[in-house]
């Protein structure tokens, strides 16, 4: 077997499908989000503005963040130095658990190294436990749910996307007997869309399932105290489940769980990727109770976003560019093709040191590649004139399509 071949050839294959995925070398500045300093391939610097973050709030530059992770390296050193189970149990860890359960309102929470991981270890122990578990997982959710659930070896349905007739065909051929879980996402990232939660949950009782809600792009950011779309819509109490990260928009880093006792402490005590790592730093946990506390009793951080967010659909909608319909703070523009999709991006960091990732395969469906914007509440009037102003130049002088789809 020529296994160097075989590699090469793949490379090749995603080169050819326009989707190899090229990371730009950036340096955020503190104290001057969203700028950010470039490197490219010569190592020569120069000053961008992102444009993709999902920091969206700026929390990883916020004073109080900061400050509370400073104290803690100095207190506690680096790491964990340990698993959880052995020696790894900071203080920290203890704390922003109980943090994360008073956020959203249940008994208990367990923290883990990723919201990724959060997904992976608790839907694959989730279902595993639970003899002949049925699993009901909406065609959109995150790759890291896909996963759990695929591990857990349950009988799965994809249920089409937020389309509750389809998803109560599915529960209604199920054996009324067998334990079911409905897995899904509350702000879904790549459309900015919003599962109706109240409804599946009506479904849930109706067929005796458990819910499992993804709230990763919403904590913080929706609910008077940032506890998500859940909090918004008063439905917390509804769901088993509610999994989170602490990487977006709390701007630090790792993710959680929060459900009742004894489900917590099934995932404590069963998951594989819960046991056998080493716990999050200290100084991260420390940096995520910082920022939760600070956005449950602000709510100037949540209003600047929106009003951004407004503010970006508008005066894209009034360049007549393809801004894609969106109920969130993420804001898609269609391009539908992988290749000019790369070329857009390219022309706006190198020639106006505009930084937004082109969104391909397998992160979307092929054919809807597209940009996907996401203002916060530092983006101000500058940055956004001078957004607009350059894809009004590269749509006029490449003849891109105005229409979304
Ligand atoms: C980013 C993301 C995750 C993973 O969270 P991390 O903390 O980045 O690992 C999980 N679910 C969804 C929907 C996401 O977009």
């Amino acid at each position: 077997m020529d296994y160097k071949k075989v590699f090469a050839d793949a490379i090749e294959t995603i080169r050819d499908e326009g989707r190899y995925r090229v990371f730009a070398d950036i340096q955020r500045l503190k104290g001057e989000f969203p700028r950010a300093t470039r490197f490219d391939a010569g190592d020569n610097a120069r000053s961008i503005t992102v444009w993709c973050s999902n920091d969206y709030l700026g929390m990883g530059q916020h004073p109080k963040v900061l400050t509370a992770m400073h104290a803690a390296l100095d207190e506690t050193g680096a790491g964990a130095g340990g698993t959880r189970n052995i020696s790894g149990t900071n203080h920290y860890h203890v704390l922003l658990e109980k943090e994360l359960a008073d956020l959203h309102n249940k008994e208990s929470a367990l923290l883990f190294t990723s919201g990724y991981i959060s997904n992976e270890a608790t839907l694959s122990t989730l279902a595993k436990i639970l003899p002949g578990c049925i699993v009901f997982s909406d065609a959109m959710n995150h790759a890291s749910m896909i996963q759990g659930i695929r591990s857990s070896g349950a009988e799965r349905h994809i249920f089409r996307h937020n389309d509750l007739d389809h998803l109560e065909e599915l529960l209604a051929k199920a054996d009324p007997g067998a334990p079911k879980l409905i897995a899904f996402e509350s702000v879904y990232s790549m459309d900015g869309d919003i599962a109706p939660i109240a409804e599946i949950c009506d479904l849930a009782d109706q067929y005796g399932a458990m819910t499992y809600l993804d709230e990763v792009h919403a904590v913080g950011m929706y609910g008077q105290q940032g506890g998500g779309i859940a909090e918004r819509e008063g439905v917390a109490d509804r769901l088993t489940v509610i999994e989170g990260t602490l990487g977006k928009a709390f701007g630090v880093m790792g993710g959680y769980i929060a459900s009742s006792k004894d489900l917590v402490d099934v995932v404590r005590s069963c998951a594989s990727g819960f046991i056998f790592t080493t716990a999050l730093s200290p100084v991260l946990a420390a940096g995520a109770l910082a920022s939760i506390k600070h956005l449950r009793s602000s709510n100037s951080e949540r209003v600047l976003q929106q009003e951004s967010a407004d503010e970006l659909k508008s005066r894209l909608a009034l360049a007549n560019l393809p801004v894609m319909v969106s109920a969130s703070h993420i804001v898609p523009i269609f391009i539908g093709d992988p290749v000019i999709c790369k070329q857009v991006s390219d022309r706006l960091l190198d020639e106006y040191g505009i930084y937004v990732q082109p969104i391909n395969y397998p992160t979307v469906p092929r054919g809807t590649e597209r940009l996907r914007f996401t203002p916060g509440p530092l983006h101000g009037p500058k940055e956004l004139d001078a957004l607009i102003s350059a894809l009004s130049d590269i749509w006029e002088d490449t003849r891109l399509k105005r229409a979304v789809g």
